[in-house]
């Protein structure tokens, strides 16, 4: 399709997904984000070929939450290869992102890297690869989205620890069956705040356009992934990205993606684009309920999903 006739997508799909009453709701279980007004709605979407169009609320900050998961694991596969599959599964797990019941027939081995478990894992990872994992990480992520602006937001870190309850017990059960190395506040005080980065949508979409890209950036050439790391982080995004709605966004949707419950949504064209949605208000399996039905007329409309 052409720029033009994306972009009138776009904008339609938008004023269409706009209008419909938004019967979800703000992930209040942390308390910055019950904040949040339930009314933002942005999308922002990049090409590979330097095509760039944003409608709505593209330019507002927002909490993007589980989508850091996915920068994390590239972050991970980069520093330890193929071993990270030993820690970590690559299968979707059918259950809700916070979910602890696998882990004990599992022996400590979450199911997939999006999952909390599995990102704790992660979490753990990072921190015995790297010497300082929070500047480390947040360097990466400058890098790969060219912003050295980008930053955790402490206030909403804090919030979630005050909180934290299952994620809490989530690292120390993963400590009990010998899946983290390091001690479960270290693990943690990454953990939350890896999910405090901030993002606008333009910002979102620009970060994950590497993975559009075969592994590379955009603006350097330089390669973050080489093309088979960055088949494997698409495909599990495609089977994992959405909890336990990943079926339900692939049928759907048809782009591999990464939800947040700040209502954040990234999902990638390999080859071609990456789009970022926010909307906060989020369905009954914790997606963003505007951003997966704006994506579904979007991808419907314009044929350009994978399949
Ligand atoms: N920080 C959130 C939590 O652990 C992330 C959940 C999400 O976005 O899926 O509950």
């Amino acid at each position: 399709m052409t720029n033009n006739g994306v972009k009138k997508v776009i904008s339609s799909v938008f004023h269409k997904v706009a209008s419909i009453p938004d019967n979800g709701k703000l992930a209040a279980y942390i308390p910055e984000l019950a904040k949040v007004n339930p009314e933002y709605f942005g999308v922002y979407i990049s090409s590979v070929n330097g095509f760039e169009y944003g409608v709505g609320d593209w330019n507002q900050k927002f909490s993007i939450q589980s989508i850091a998961k996915a920068l994390a694991v590239t972050l991970a596969y980069k520093a330890l290869g193929e071993q990270i599959w030993q820690r970590v599964g690559v299968e979707p797990s059918g259950t809700p992102f916070n979910s602890l019941v696998q882990l004990e027939s599992d022996n400590g081995i979450p199911r997939n890297p999006f999952i909390n478990s599995g990102a704790i894992v992660v979490c753990d990872i990072l921190i015995c690869n790297l010497k300082n994992p929070k500047k480390e990480f947040l360097d990466f992520v400058r890098d790969i989205a060219q912003n050295p602006q980008l930053d955790y937001c402490s206030k909403i870190a804090e919030s979630e620890k005050s909180v934290g309850y299952l994620n809490i017990g989530l690292c120390n059960y993963i400590k009990s069956l010998g899946n983290i190395k390091n001690s479960p506040e270290e693990v943690l005080d990454f953990y939350f705040n890896l999910c405090s980065l901030e993002m606008t949508c333009r910002e979102l979409s620009h970060t994950f356009l590497f993975l559009a890209n075969h592994g590379s950036k955009l603006f350097d050439g330089k390669e973050v992934l080489n093309h088979s790391q960055c088949k494997r982080i698409n495909a599990l995004m495609q089977t994992c990205g959405f909890y336990d709605e990943s079926g339900e966004f692939a049928f759907k949707v048809g782009l591999p993606g990464k939800s947040g419950v700040g209502g954040g949504i990234i999902a990638v064209h390999p080859g071609k684009y990456s789009i970022a949605v926010w909307s906060p208000r989020l369905n009954a399996r914790g997606n963003s309920y505007r951003g997966v039905r704006f994506l579904e007329s979007f991808t419907t409309n314009t044929r350009e999903s994978i399949f």
